[in-house]
This record gives C-alpha cells, sequence and structure tokens, in this order.
C-alpha cells in the first residue's frame, strides 16, 4: 500500500465498508443460512430491506457475536481486523444469539458449581 498518501487513516466506518466490498459480513451468525447470498448475507449498504423500509446503513460491529455482548467502549477499543461490516437485522440477531448462549454458558457453570 506504497501508493497511498500519508493522510490520516479513513474512519473506521469507511474502512471497514470499503474491505467489505459495501456488503453485509454475516455468514450466518445470525440464525439465517443465507442460503440465496451462497452462505453470506445479501443486504448491502444503500440497498432495501423491504420496499417500504429506509435504505439498509451497514454497521460496523465486532466480528466475534461474543464482542457484541462486550460494553461499548470495550467495543471501541477492538481495531479493523476484528470488526465487520453488519446489516442491522443481522446484527440484532446475532447480538440476542450471543447474548442467550452467553446467559446459557453462565447457567451451567453455576449447575456445575451446585454439583460440587
Ligand atoms: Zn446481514
Ligand atoms: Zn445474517
Amino acid at each position: 500500500m506504497t501508493s497511498l498518501p500519508p493522510v490520516a487513516p479513513l474512519p473506521l466506518w469507511d474502512l471497514l465498508i470499503h474491505l467489505s466490498g459495501g456488503r453485509c459480513q454475516c455468514i450466518g451468525r445470525c440464525g439465517n443460512k443465507h442460503a440465496a447470498g451462497q452462505g453470506r448475507c445479501e443486504h448491502e449498504n444503500g440497498g432495501y430491506i423491504s420496499k417500504r423500509a429506509a435504505p439498509i446503513r451497514l454497521l460496523v460491529a465486532p466480528k466475534d457475536p461474543f464482542e457484541l455482548i462486550l460494553p461499548a467502549h470495550q467495543q471501541a477499543r477492538l481495531s479493523a481486523c476484528d470488526l465487520a461490516a453488519w446489516c442491522p437485522p443481522c446484527h440484532d440477531k446475532a447480538r440476542t444469539r450471543a447474548m442467550r448462549e452467553h446467559r446459557a454458558a453462565l447457567a451451567e457453570l453455576h449447575t456445575d458449581d451446585a454439583l460440587f
């Protein structure tokens, strides 16, 4: 990347959206297998989920759904390689799933404790 002028790095959002090709990078973590997009969500920035809804604005959020449940200030410390572009529906569903699994794992931990 020697051709790039030594300017301030692009804002993270622009960078991530560029790297993702402007398309949601969810590969099924939201629970949808995205069969229509060969395993990857087909939602694109500026595209439409339905005719009546506003255009999609992709979100930049942690790639790992378990990091989606981190507090905002911890997410802010992640670097570009730990982030991905998400469409809002995938982001919300992946986050909800991660929270549920996290709670289930905690519950399991406590039942283990009870056994010993
Ligand atoms: Zn998506
Ligand atoms: Zn998805």
